[in-house]
Order: C-alpha cells, then structure tokens, then sequence
C-alpha cells in the first residue's frame, strides 16, 4: 500500500480526480505496524472503525462482520485482500505476495475513483494526538546507551535501585462491553503513578495515545522515580513496541534484562506483569498462554472463557506457577488489575532481594583504592 500510495502515476490520477493526493492512514494492529516502521498516521483502534468507516477509504485489520453493512449505508469500499477471508457483500481483491501491486495499486484506484463519485460532503474529525511510537528492541537499546554503549544496564540498574518498580506490558483488544477505552487508560495511568514503566502494542496501544501518554511529557504523571529515568533519556512512561503480533518483541526485551544480569535467571523471576484488560479476539488468549508459558503473571479483564473452581483454572491460576511459569489472573476493574500486577511485581522485588529501594554510591578514586586495599 505504502508503494502504491506513493506511485507517482496513481498520485497524478489522484491529482487528475481533484484531490490534493492520496492520504494512507492505518486502523487496528495492521495500522500499527505502519506506524512503528513507516510513521504513517493512524486513525484508531478497533472500537473506532465504525466510526473511521463513515469518512472514507481506511485499512481495517480485525474487521467486524457488520462493518460490509456500515461501509454500504456511506458509500465507503470495503474489501478483503485474505485468501481465508471473504465477507458477503464486500468486493475482494486477493492480495498475493509475489505481486502485491495488483492488489494495492487496484485498491487505491477504487480510492480515486470514490472520490470522485463523492456526493455527499466528507466529515473528518480534526483531533489530532501527537506520541513518540515504534520501541523495538534494538530502539529501547539504543534509547538507554546510545550508539556507543547501547545496552538495557540503565533499565536493569534502575529497576535494582528502585526507581523504576517493575515493567508491565499493557497489551490487547478494546472490547465493546465496555466504556471505550477506559480500562486501558485508567490501568495503566495507575501503573506508572506506582513507578512502573509500560510497554505497549496492539489496539491498547492507540487507547493510550488518544489519552497523551505516548509523550514525553506524560512523565509527570509517573511516580518519582519513573519520572526522574523518563526525564533523564527524554521517554515516555509508556512505550509503544507496535501491533499484536510486535508482543515478541516485549519478550525479547524481558529476555534482554535477563542477560544483561541482576534480576534473576529466567523471565518468571522478573518484576514484571502483563494485561490485556480488554481482550475479545481469540489470538489473545494464544497470546496471553504465550506470556504465561515463558513465565509472566498475565491478568485478562472483561470475561474469561473457562469456568472457575475447575481443575483447568487451578492449574491456570495457580498451578502453573509452582511449575516455574508465569500464571493467569482475571478481573474487569482497572484498579484492581493495577494492584493485583503491582503486588505481583513487588513479590518478584522481594524474592531478588532488591525490595528495599538504593540509593546509587558514587565511587571516587580514594574509596577504589581503600576497598581494593580491603
Ligand atoms: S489488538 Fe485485538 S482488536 Fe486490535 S488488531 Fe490486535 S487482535 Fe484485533
């Protein structure tokens, strides 16, 4: 999409049909990975795309069925490029990976041509939210260290000395049962006040956005020591690592601070925690067994699709732990789920020892000498 939309023959024709250009937005996770690794604007997550719909040609990854019906009532295209999915009453055009182009170049002429056919005025919100996206492991890294000394120590050594709590991943759908995207936002404005630093992807993700605290300046509504750390690397205190498929990348960061030394040797001894406190689409829980498998406290919020005091939620609750993984936990309040993965994270602190918070020694040269001469 991003060659098509920049193919200067479909920019003429685009030009040619009396619009300024071609203006490619990205929606739900798909929108995401756009916006991690290209900066391309992102209209909303999945609880917006009704909305998004009504306004024009958009890129929607997890598509409801009724949005065919929606897209129709407004005169919007709406296909499906998967060779598994087809929708009735949705044109397809496949899309096939050795020649993409027929299917993105196809769809961005269908653009040109609605817009030419547009009769009725095109109304589009003007609220714009500005953040700081893409942290990708190798980011974060160079972030902490720069170039020369690219390396996850600062993170390790500030969360040994207490500034920094723990890490939580706030991940995940937004769901329609419940207020639009108020669990997400109210967790983790509660996690950062309690000086845990959250990674992000998926739909939560442009939850946060919406709310400002994908900027730098959100840090002064992080605990001291969180903001003391964000005001000295110029971060956020909610870093945005991409699309549902990008929570990889928070393992490999959590693998990182294992390597690196001082908080343990596998990722269940780690202070960190995890949610998707609005889950609704089944690659969550695979994504949720996931984190729990590789050893984090996974808490999911709205519903949870198995029925308590049954041998299979012991184990998944309780059981999995004392085998050395991570385990799963449950509750729709934000605020509890904020206090049930704080505690987790503050159990983990005790068992490394690094419960009570420390001051960093400065070292001078005199003292070297005495402690080597001890
Ligand atoms: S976070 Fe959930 S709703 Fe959003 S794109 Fe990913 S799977 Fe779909």
């Amino acid at each position: 999409m991003l060659d098509s939309v920049n193919d200067p023959s479909l920019i003429q024709a685009a030009q040619e049909a009396g619009a300024k250009g071609i203006n490619l937005v990205g929606m739900c996770c798909s929108g995401l990975e756009t916006l991690s690794r290209h900066g391309i604007p992102h209209a909303g997550n999945f609880m917006s795309t009704e909305s998004i719909m009504v306004t024009g040609a958009v890129d929607v990854q997890c598509i409801k069925q009724g949005l065919a019906k929606v897209a129709d009532c407004y005169g919007t295209k709406l296909f499906t490029t998967n060779s598994r999915c087809h929708i009735e009453g949705v044109e397809h055009v496949e899309f096939n990976e050795h020649s993409p182009r027929e299917c993105t170049d196809a769809i961005v002429e269908n653009a040109i041509i609605r817009f030419k056919n547009r009769k009725m005025p095109i109304e589009i919100p003007q609220i714009k939210n500005m953040g700081v996206h893409g942290f990708s492991h190798e980011y974060i890294n160079y972030m902490l260290g720069g170039s020369f000394r690219s390396s996850y120590t600062p993170l390790n050594d500030n969360i040994i000395n207490g500034r920094i709590r723990g890490v939580a991943g706030v991940v995940g759908c937004t769901n329609p049962r419940v207020k639009q995207d108020w669990v997400h936002v109210e967790l983790v404005k509660e996690l950062i006040k309690n000086d845990v630093l959250v990674v992000q992807t998926g739909c939560s993700q442009i939850a946060i956005a919406k709310a400002g605290l994908h900027t730098p300046e959100a840090a002064h509504l992080a605990g001291p020591g969180l903001k003391e750390v964000c005001e000295a690397v110029g971060m956020p205190p909610v870093l945005g690592c991409g699309a549902c498929v990008d929570n990889s990348r928070i393992l490999t960061a959590c693998s990182e601070m294992i390597r690196i030394g001082g908080l343990g040797e596998s990722i269940a001894e780690l202070p960190v925690a995890g949610a998707a406190p609005e889950w609704m689409s089944e690659k969550a829980i695979c994504i949720g067994q996931y984190f729990v498998a590789s050893g984090v406290y996974t808490v999911f919020g709205v519903t949870f699709p198995i029925v308590e005091e049954t041998k299979f939620h012991k184990l998944l609750f309780e059981g999995l732990e004392g085998m050395g993984f991570g385990k799963w936990g449950f509750t729709s309040d934000p605020y509890e789920m904020a206090k049930m993965m704080i505690a987790h994270i503050d159990k983990k602190r005790k068992a490394l020892g690094i419960d009570k918070a420390r001051e960093r020694v400065l070292v001078s040269m005199a003292d070297r000498r005495e402690m080597e001469a001890a």
